[in-house]
C-alpha cells in the first residue's frame, strides 16, 4: 500500500458517494429508479455532428498528434460562433485555445496564475471543480456564497481587505449549475470594473450560455467593454449540442491569460484528436433551429415540472435557462435527509444542495435530463409524500 499525497488526501470527502452506495442498492433491489441527479443530457448528439465524425475519422491526417492549442479551422470556427452569437470579437491565433472538455482548462487555469498562498473567489455552492482546481493548484479557496436575495450573484464588493489583496482570480458561471440564475450585463460591467480596479483575474464559465427560454439570451462577459484585459470565458459544446461524451471546449479571452493555460496544457496532454474538433466545427456551424430543438424540449419539461412541484407543495427558483431546477427543501428538512427520504420512499434520485458546498445547504437540485413523463411520473410520488 502506498500512501496517498497530501493533495489527495486534503481532498474534501466526496459527498455524493453515500448517494450512490443508496443507488446501487435500490437499483440491486429492482426499483423502478427515476435519476434527476445527473447533469448529463440524456439526447443525443445531433445528426450532422455523428456524420462529420464518421467522415473525419476516416482521414489519415487526423491520426497523428493535434496541435496543442487546436486546429485553426477549429479555433476560427469558435471565432465565427462568438461573433455571431456574441458580437465579440475574438483572435483565434492569439485568444483561443481548444479544451478537452471545459472541465480540463477549468481545473488547469489556476496552474498557470496561482502560487501558494494566494486566494481564489469561488462561488458557493458551485461547480467543485473551480475549488479543486485551486487546491491543486496550491491555491486558497475564498467561498462567496450565493444567496437567493441577492439572485445568486456574489457579493464581491465586501471582502475583507487581506483577502482582496491576495485574490487573483474570481470565478463565475451564470447561467449558474447548480441554482440556474443568471446575470446581466449590469452585473458584469460592475464585475469587470472591480477586477481592473484591483488586479484580478475573471476567469468565466459559460457552459450554459444556450440553454435559456427567455427573450433575453444570456451574454458573454466579454461582450462588457475591457473585459478583455482581465477576463478569459470557457465554453464547451457539451451542454449545447448534447456532446458531454466527446470532450470538447475552449477558452477564450485576454491573450496572455489563454496563453497561460496553453503552457500549462503543452506540459500535460497533446489536444484534443482532430476528427473530434472537426465534427465540433460542425456543430458550431448548425443553424440555429438545430439548438432550439433542443432548447424546445427543455422548455417543456421545465414548465412541466415546475407547475406539478408546485401542486406538491415544494417551492422552485424560477428561472428561464439551464435544465436544473434549485428547489427550497420543505421545513424540517435537512438537504441530505430529503434527498435521502426522495430515494427511500419515491425511488428518485436527486442531488442534495450542500453538495455544491456550504451555502447549498437548504437546497436539493433536479436535473431535467429525464423525458417529461417521467418527470411527471417522479412527481406523483411526490405529491404521495403528502408535504
Ligand atoms: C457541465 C459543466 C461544464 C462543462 O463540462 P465539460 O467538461 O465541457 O463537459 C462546465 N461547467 C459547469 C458548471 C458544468 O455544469
Amino acid at each position: 500500500m502506498h500512501e496517498y499525497s497530501q493533495r489527495i488526501k486534503s481532498l474534501p470527502p466526496y459527498l455524493f458517494a453515500q448517494i450512490d452506495k443508496k443507488k446501487r442498492e435500490k437499483l440491486a433491489q429492482g426499483i423502478d429508479l427515476i435519476d434527476l441527479g445527473v447533469g448529463d443530457p440524456d439526447l443525443p448528439t445531433l445528426k450532422p455532428v455523428v456524420e462529420a465524425m464518421k467522415r473525419a475519422v476516416e482521414k489519415p491526417e487526423h491520426h497523428r498528434y493535434p496541435s496543442y492549442e487546436g486546429m485553426l479551422s477549429f479555433r476560427q470556427a469558435v471565432v465565427s460562433w462568438y461573433k455571431r452569437r456574441f458580437g465579440v470579437e475574438l483572435d483565434p491565433e492569439k485568444e483561443v485555445v481548444a479544451l478537452i472538455g471545459s472541465k480540463e482548462g477549468i481545473a488547469h487555469f489556476p496552474l498557470a496564475f496561482v502560487n501558494p498562498g494566494d486566494v481564489v473567489l469561488c462561488p458557493d455552492p458551485a461547480y467543485p471543480v473551480y475549488k479543486i482546481g485551486t487546491l491543486f493548484a496550491g491555491g486558497e479557496p475564498y467561498f462567496l456564497p450565493l444567496k437567493e436575495e441577492n439572485g445568486f450573484l456574489p457579493d464581491f464588493k465586501s471582502l475583507p481587505k487581506d483577502v482582496l489583496k491576495r485574490a487573483k482570480i474570481i470565478w463565475v458561471n451564470y447561467p449558474n449549475n447548480p441554482t440556474s440564475a443568471t446575470a446581466t450585463k449590469e452585473f458584469y460591467r460592475e464585475l469587470i470594473d472591480w477586477a481592473r480596479e484591483n488586479n484580478i483575474i475573471v476567469a468565466s464559465d459559460l457552459a450554459y450560455s444556450e440553454i435559456y427560454f427567455g427573450e433575453e439570451r444570456p451574454p458573454s462577459i466579454l461582450e462588457i467593454e475591457g473585459a478583455k484585459e482581465v477576463a478569459i470565458e470557457f465554453h464547451s459544446l457539451s451542454k449545447t449540442y448534447n456532446m458531454t461524451g466527446w470532450r470538447i471546449g475552449m477558452a477564450v479571452g485576454n491573450a496572455q491569460l489563454v496563453a497561460g493555460l496553453g503552457k500549462v496544457k503543452t506540459n500535460v496532454d497533446s489536444g484534443q484528436f482532430q476528427a473530434i474538433q472537426e465534427a465540433a466545427i460542425t456543430a458550431l456551424s448548425l443553424p440555429e433551429v438545430e439548438v432550439q430543438k433542443i432548447r424546445d424540449i427543455y422548455r417543456e419539461r421545465r414548465q412541466a415540472m415546475e407547475k406539478a412541484l408546485k401542486e406538491a407543495g415544494l417551492e422552485v427558483y424560477p428561472s428561464n435557462a439551464t435544465f436544473y431546477l434549485w428547489v427550497k427543501v420543505p421545513k424540517g428538512y435537512s438537504s441530505a435527509e430529503f434527498v435521502s427520504l426522495l430515494l427511500d420512499k419515491c425511488g428518485i434520485v436527486c442531488t442534495p444542495g450542500n453538495g455544491f458546498g456550504e451555502a447549498g445547504e437548504g437546497y436539493f437540485r433536479i436535473s431535467l435530463t429525464v423525458p417529461t413523463e417521467r418527470l411527471l411520473e417522479a412527481v406523483e410520488r411526490i405529491k404521495g409524500l403528502k408535504l
